[in-house]
């Protein structure tokens, strides 16, 4: 009871996709930060007179986005139409800018606050874009230089401009290469995405194909088999009986002698295209053999419907043209049913369809025969 009302509390405030997850987080946990230093200005800095209060209002109409636009953006899902859903380079660039204007401004706390800029690179890089990552990491170079300029045309608080320049240059060339190689890092993790996609879709292209029989498209033996035993799984759980049917194409070497091999795939083709149009959409037809099929007609109360069905692709394949080069050419089936009863095995339940398809062919050809 605890844990559904704690998910369903943290769903609403994170959402539920985990990438969205991550994103309104970074977004709480920088509101939280700007929301502890805006604590720390007005219940510190602006008594203790650490900074003027103009200051103070400055830094806290700065810090008012941090604290209440950027979590409200990105999980409204406003933010989902850019490259960058989560505004990662928005809130690392408005930072430091922050960052490089308390720099600029309040001589204390210096260094700690080129650290903080650094550190704020290295997180977000973690999900930027490579261009993304160069274009933030070239703009926050960019900030630091345009300071330094500042600091020798006016005359900023503490503020030597030679003894920063050294730090500040410096500090801009750390930032260079951890923005070089997060560019790096970002491509690489770029590669690996596009690589793990191109390789989902050559195994899906894989297991089309061997899940399928090339000529007409039914499915292989081998998936036949395994679907089968699926539906045996599910049979015997549920105990609601399904069934088989052999089927044997009639006289077929005789077309092939007749006419020719590729006469004889033609046939085979459109009986597998007859039997698509007369069967349900949840029967399973699979290539056995050369000529032989096996259908799996799932969830089977009543044999009869089988049987109908059966008979009305019998009667379809009478009149249907099977050869564009031999028109006349009309084919028939011969067809060995069995439904199945718990506990039978699905070995057992093949052989009494294959005697009962034997049994067929027997009394003439062109029939099903219900299994003993
Ligand atoms: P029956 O009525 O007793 O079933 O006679 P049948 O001639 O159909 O029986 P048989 O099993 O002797 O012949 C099957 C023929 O199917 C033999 C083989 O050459 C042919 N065959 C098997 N696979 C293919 C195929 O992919 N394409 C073609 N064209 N023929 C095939
Ligand atoms: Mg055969
Ligand atoms: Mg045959």
């Amino acid at each position: 009871m605890n844990a559904v009302a704690t998910s369903s509390w943290s769903d609403r405030l994170l959402g539920t996709d985990p990438r969205m997850r991550d994103r309104t987080l970074m977004c709480l946990l920088g509101g939280l930060v700007y929301l502890v230093w805006f604590l720390v200005m007005v219940t510190f800095a602006i008594p203790q007179q650490r900074i003027s209060a103009q200051l103070g209002l400055m830094f806290g109409l700065l810090m008012l986005p941090g604290m209440l636009l950027f979590y409200p953006l990105v999980r409204s899902g406003w933010t989902q139409r850019f490259a960058d859903p989560g505004l990662m380079s928005v809130q690392m660039l408005w930072g430091c800018l922050i960052a490089v204007v308390a720099y600029a401004t309040v001589p204390t706390g210096r260094a700690a606050l080129l650290q903080t800029m650094g550190l704020a690179l290295v997180f977000g890089f973690m999900s930027l874009s490579p261009q993304a990552a160069l274009r933030t990491g070239a703009i926050l170079v960019g900030m630091l230089l345009v300071m330094l300029v500042c600091g020798f045309v006016w005359s900023l608080p503490a503020f030597r401009p030679a003894a920063q320049a050294v730090k500040l240059l410096s500090a801009a060339f750390i930032m260079g290469l951890i923005t070089l190689q997060s560019r790096k890092f970002a491509l690489l993790r770029e590669r690996i995405v596009t690589e793990r996609r191109e390789l989902a879709a050559a195994q899906s292209a894989l297991e089309r194909v061997t899940r399928h029989d090339a000529l007409t498209g039914l499915l292989s033996r081998q998936y036949g088999q395994e679907r089968l035993d699926q539906e045996h799984q599910r049979a015997k759980l549920s105990g609601r009986p399904f069934g088989v049917v052999q089927i044997d194409l009639d006289h077929f070497k005789q077309i092939n002698d007749q006419h020719s091999h590729q006469v004889g795939d033609e046939v085979l083709m459109a009986f597998a295209q007859a039997a698509r149009e007369v069967l349900r959409d949840t029967d399973l037809m699979a290539r056995w053999g050369g000529e032989e099929f096996l259908l799996i007609l799932p969830d089977t109360q009543q044999p009869q419907e089988a049987l109908q069905a059966l008979e009305r692709l019998q009667a379809k394949l009478g009149t249907t043209v099977v050869s564009a080069a031999v028109p006349s050419l009309r084919i028939s089936f011969s067809a060995g049913y069995a439904l199945w009863a718990a506990p039978e095995d699905v070995d057992i339940l093949l052989q009494r369809a294959d005697r009962a398809l034997y049994a067929a062919k027997h009394a003439g050809r062109r029939r099903c025969v219900q299994a003993a």
